[in-house]
Parts: structure tokens; sequence; C-alpha cells
């Protein structure tokens, strides 16, 4: 049990088992950390040397109210298990990042976020309560009135605070599967901003890919509205079969892929299935392994709005100096509504996510310059997607970090937390 990532962390878990929802939480000399699918790109979801607790056996549902939508499950059901149960009914997730097979208590602990921020804010903002099981046998129920700390302390807290065994969701109502997608391209920052801006306006959802290697940034938004209507759902594409040694993303592969990818034939306005539009990557399984034997990173920072603009121009000046970076690149704005965890991540400005080949020290470096960029902006990176951050720019980033680390349960701790904690 890794994380997305594929980067290697010495040493591995000392040992890993299945949570039983019956028993209480194991006597282990070492840190616990629950573990939902890894799907976090770092070491939030890594306990080098001590024991991970897999949560995939918490899979039920525990009541659904088909008037109002609050769906009650056990933290270990997937997103996607979700969809398939009651997109049928007319009921989608009210936050969604963009893979779906991640588990409640992933999205939970994450605070995730979704391409509609500006609009229904974090994961948590839509969660009413949940049960958390702390290393001392307390099942507390936690929601925005009852154990207030420990829910602002566990929404966005990163596994630290103990097991969330279930999650209370108010899901939302939709027409169908059919989502109504406005693409538009887009030359330079100016153009995006002012894009972005007028479609967050009309649209539920909003997203762009950007070219990194562009030398003035480019690339297409694309925003949604749920709609009515059942466009065909995709079907599966094969799984990438193994892991090359090593990156199968290069330069020149990157600069070719980009550049016919930014000038395809694209209309301007579509109706389709909302599950390619949401997770467009989910549709090849183990895409990860394209980075081969050593791995990738993702660089997701956050800037202020009142600097927005200038620092994203500063970050992708700095990516395309170095030639290093993906087709995996994604900028988005995140609106002010306010997240409930002392540790989310989403604050009102710019969102910058691109994943890059592990190219060992080039990699670093330039991740050096992107920190000090964001640094100086006040910004911060995203702990889901992290694998180095400096502690010194998290504890900047998170000005509430002391506060929170007074809920950690003191038999719980990770790699990420010891990580950003002793440096
Ligand atoms: C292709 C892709 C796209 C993504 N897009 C987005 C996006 O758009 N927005 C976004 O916000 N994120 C995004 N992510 C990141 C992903 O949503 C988060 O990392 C999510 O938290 C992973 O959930 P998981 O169930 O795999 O949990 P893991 O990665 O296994 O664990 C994540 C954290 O949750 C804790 N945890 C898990 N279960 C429990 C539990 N029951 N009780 C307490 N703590 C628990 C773990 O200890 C760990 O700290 C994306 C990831 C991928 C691979």
């Amino acid at each position: 049990m890794g994380s997305w990532g594929n980067l290697r962390y010495d040493p591995p878990s000392r040992q890993r088992r299945l949570f039983d929802r019956a028993a209480p939480l194991p006597a282990s000399a070492v840190p616990l950390l629950a573990w939902g699918n890894g799907r976090s790109y770092g070491d939030v979801c890594i306990n080098s040397g001590g024991e991970l607790l897999e949560t995939g056996g918490l899979d039920r549902y525990l009541a659904f109210d088909a008037t109002t939508g609050v769906l009650r499950a056990e933290a270990g059901v997937l997103l996607d298990d979700i969809i398939r149960s009651f997109l049928p009914r007319g009921w989608f997730l009210p936050v969604t990042p963009g893979t779906r097979f991640i588990t409640l208590g992933g999205a939970l602990a994450n605070d995730v976020h979704g391409k509609n921020h500006h609009v229904a804010g974090t994961f948590g903002n839509h969660v009413a309560r949940f049960e958390l099981l702390r290393s001392d046998g307390a099942r507390l129920e936690c929601s925005p009135t009852q154990n207030v700390e420990l829910y602002a302390a566990t929404v966005g807290g990163l596994g630290l605070t103990g097991l969330v065994t279930w999650v209370e969701l108010q899901l939302r109502r939709v027409a169908g599967p059919a989502i109504a997608v406005e693409n538009r391209r887009f030359h330079g920052l100016d153009e995006f901003f002012a894009l972005n801006a007028a479609a967050e306006k009309s649209h539920e959802h909003v997203v762009a890919w950007i070219d990194c290697l562009a030398a003035t940034p480019r690339g297409i938004l694309m925003a949604g509205n749920h709609a009515d209507g059942v466009p065909p759902a995709p079907t599966f594409s094969p799984a990438v079969p193994f892991t090359p040694p090593f990156s199968l993303i290069n330069h020149a592969s990157l600069a070719a892929f980009n550049a016919a990818y930014f000038h395809r034939p694209l209309p301007a306005r579509q109706t389709l299935h909302l599950l390619p539009y949401f997770y467009p990557l989910d549709n090849i399984r183990q895409w990860n392994r394209i980075y081969g034997r050593r791995g990738f990173y993702q660089y997701q920072c956050a800037v202020p709005q009142a600097v927005q603009q200038d620092a994203t121009a500063e970050l992708l000046a700095a990516i395309r100096a170095s030639g290093q970076g993906s087709f995996l690149a994604v900028l988005k704005t995140f609106g002010d509504i306010a997240s409930p965890g002392l540790l989310s991540y989403p604050l009102p400005g710019a969102n910058l996510a691109l994943d890059f080949p592990n190219g060992g020290a080039a990699t670093l470096e330039l991740f050096g310059r992107l920190d000090a960029i964001v640094r100086e902006a006040g910004g911060r990176l995203y702990p889901a997607k992290d694998a180095r951050m400096p502690g010194a720019l998290f504890r900047q980033g998170y000005p509430r970090w002391q506060e929170f680390s007074n809920h950690i349960d003191p038999r719980f701790s990770s790699s990420f937390w010891r990580r950003i904690t002793e440096t």
C-alpha cells in the first residue's frame, strides 16, 4: 500500500491490517494511520515504520433519506460506489475531486475540493456529522454543534485526529448523468482570468487545462452545468499494463502533445456524460505508471486573489524555463466560501496543479524556485499532493497548525506530519 505518485518511502510501513468495524483500535507500539485508497500523491497516507489501518472493510451504507438526499455511509465507501448507487436515483456528489476512486474518509481528511468551489466550497462544507474513533476507545460524534473543536480539526485533518468510521453527507439533486459543457480556448492569463470570472457567474463547474510550455500561457477553459438527457456512458480503456523503467513523458513528447491537444477540433458546446467531464483520467486505469519506476510529483499551490495573476505568471514562467512539467496541468480559482477545517487547503485565489516526472535534483531545484514564489505571494501547498514541501512553508501557509496539533490523537502520526514538523 503506497500512494499515487509511486515515490519510494523508506522504511515502508511496518505493518498494515484491515480495520475491523467491531474491534477497538489495535494496541500497537508504533504510530497508527488510517489508509483510504492511496489516491493521495505523497506521504499523507504513508506511515514509515508505523502501522496503516486499511479502511476498505468499512463499506456499508447506513442510512439514506430519499427526500432530503442525506446519506450516512461508512468511511471506506468509495465515491464511485455512491455515484453508481445514487446517480440513477437523481443524486450526485455535492463536491468531487478529479478521481472517483477515493473513500469518504480520505475525502474528509483532505477536505477535498472540486470544480465547483466558487459555489459549493469544499467537501467538508457538505458533511453534517461523522463519527471519530480515538485510540482511548471513545467514539465521538462530531458536527458543527457537537465536539466542535474535533470537528474542525478532523475536516482536513490529514487522518491525524483518529479514525473516522462513518460520514453523513448531503448529496446534490441532479436531473441525470448529463453535463452541458462550454469549451473556450484562451491565450494569456488576462484572457483566462476574464473568461473564468464570467464562467463562474453562469456555471457550477469551471476548470482549465493549461499548456505549461507555451511562451504565452494558453489553454482551454471547460465550464459545465448539470443538464437533462442521458448521454452514453464511457467504456473503460485498458489499464497501463506495467510500470516502464523510465518515464514516458519527456520535453519533446510533452511539447508535441500540448500543441496537438490545444489545437484539436473542439466543439464550443457539447453535452457529455458527467463521468468523462469530472474524471477524465479515471478512464485509463493505473495511468500513474506512465511516469516510470522513479514515480512522479504533483506541485499544487494556491495563491491569494490579490496577487493571483502575477504569481501564476511567475510560476508558469519558472516551469517553462525549466523545460519540465507534464500535460496534466490544471488552473482554476477558489471562491470565498470558508472551509470548515483548521487545515483545509483552499483559499480565495488561484489554484495551479501540475504533474512532474521525478527527475531527481533538477525537479527538486525547480520546486525550490516555485516555493519561493508561493511564499512571497502568501500562498500554500496542498498536503494531499505533496511529498517534499519544507516544514517552514507548511507552517507559513497553515497558520493554525499549532492549534490543530492540540487535537492530534497521541497514537496517530504520518510520514507527512513527521516530515513537516521535524524539518
Ligand atoms: C487523478 C486524481 C485527481 C485528483 N483530483 C483532486 C481534486 O480535484 N481535488 C482534490 O481535493 N483532490 C484531488 N485528488 C486527491 C485526492 O482526492 C485526495 O488525496 C484524497 O484524500 C484521496 O483519498 P483516499 O481515500 O485515496 O485516501 P488516502 O490517500 O489513502 O488517504 C488520505 C488521507 O486520508 C486519511 N484517511 C483516509 N481514511 C480515513 C479515515 N477513515 N479516517 C481518518 N482518516 C482517514 C489518511 O490517513 C490520509 O491522511 C486527486 C487524486 C488523483 C489520483
